[in-house]
């Protein structure tokens, strides 16, 4: 049986380490793990997280090795090469595809009871991809997907119309990348329609023009970070914890992670991201929303981009 409330995170680098910090401050788990194949580097950052625990809730934090995973009841893949600038997350597809293989195959061998969530990127092929090799039930196996771009989408809509970001509610589906799609149709600030909020609270009309270039910023946001700093993780981490705190804590929380569709959308076959309810089961269900006839066409387009890798990867 797993331990409700064990975290394993395979990847000790900038994405895996402040996810543990951020996990450590929330109080959501009793028992962190960090496994890196730089076993220096893991306990390097399980040793300066225990320097803080004195001002943190109760968690033993330390490294590991994949026996770890036996009695975790979470395991958050974030192992991998990331994107050099101008690099696409597509990129990286054949380095971290024989990556994400091995590992998976290590976790695979020691438990069939956790809930896997994929960071690694591209998110959605290696979500599918670890659905392929574990053979586990899809609903236990999710990426990360566009958690972190949905938030990207709120904080901008927030500073555009002066409001706080948790009233506004807003969704990026689709690839957690190039082809993803803005969901103006389901976007809506304290229940009014994006459209009437600003043309009725703010006296303004939103133009075409400000919308694709909020659009523009919530896509290219990591280019940015990147070219300026060399990597994102800050938010990506408070992503995984909004994350994590659905599943230990059984919320039944709306959140865009990369699934399998079932059909929902018109889409098949493919892991990429659309709003679902996440709990202890990990994928709950799938919410299937009607979207306008450009939205469906964008997603059914960044379906097809994934879903063109996915066949040359030859599984
Ligand atoms: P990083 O280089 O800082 O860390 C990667 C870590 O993985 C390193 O410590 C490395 O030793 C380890 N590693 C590599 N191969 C391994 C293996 N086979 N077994 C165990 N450990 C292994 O990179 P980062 O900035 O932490 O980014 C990690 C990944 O997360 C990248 O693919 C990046 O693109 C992705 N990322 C995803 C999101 C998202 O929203 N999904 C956001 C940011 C970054």
């Amino acid at each position: 049986m797993p331990e409700p409330r064990k975290v394993v995170i395979i990847g000790a680098g900038n994405v895996g380490s402040t996810f543990a910090y951020t996990l450590m401050q929330s109080g959501l788990a009793r028992e962190i793990v960090l496994v890196d194949k730089d076993a220096e580097r893991a306990q390097g950052e399980a040793m300066d997280l225990n320097h803080g625990l004195f001002f943190a809730p109760p968690v033993d934090i330390r490294a590991g090795d994949y026996d770890d995973c036996a009695d975790a009841a979470l395991i958050v893949i974030t192992a991998g090469a990331k994107q050099k600038p101008d690099e696409s997350r597509l990129d990286l597809v054949q380095r971290n595809v024989k990556i994400c293989k091995d590992i998976v195959g290590e976790i695979t061998s020691r438990t069939s009871d956790a809930v896997i969530i994929i960071v690694t990127n591209p998110v959605d092929v290696l979500t599918y991809v670890t659905q392929e090799v574990s053979g586990w039930p899809r609903a236990r196996i999710l990426g990360s997907g566009t958690v972190l771009d949905s938030a990207r989408f709120r904080y901008l809509l927030s500073a555009h119309c002066r409001v706080d970001p948790r009233n506004v509610h807003a969704y990026v589906i689709g690839e957690h990348g190039d082809s993803e799609v803005a969901c103006w149709s389901m976007t809506h600030i304290a229940g009014v329609p994006m459209t009437d909020y600003c043309e009725r609270t703010c006296q303004h009309v939103c133009s075409d023009e400000d919308r694709a270039q909020i659009i523009e910023q919530v896509r290219d946001s990591a280019y940015h970070v990147i070219e300026s700093k060399g990597a994102t993780y800050y938010g990506v981490s408070m992503a995984l914890e909004r994350i994590t705190s659905a599943i230990l804590r059984d919320e039944s929380s709306v959140l865009t992670v990369s699934l399998r569709a079932g059909g929902q959308y018109g889409l098949r076959d493919v892991c990429l991201s659309l709003p679902a309810i996440i709990n202890r089961n990990g994928v709950d269900r799938i919410i299937d929303a009607a979207l306008t006839d450009a939205e469906q066409e964008a997603l059914q387009r960044s379906a097809n981009v994934l879903r063109d890798i996915i066949t040359q990867l030859n599984l």
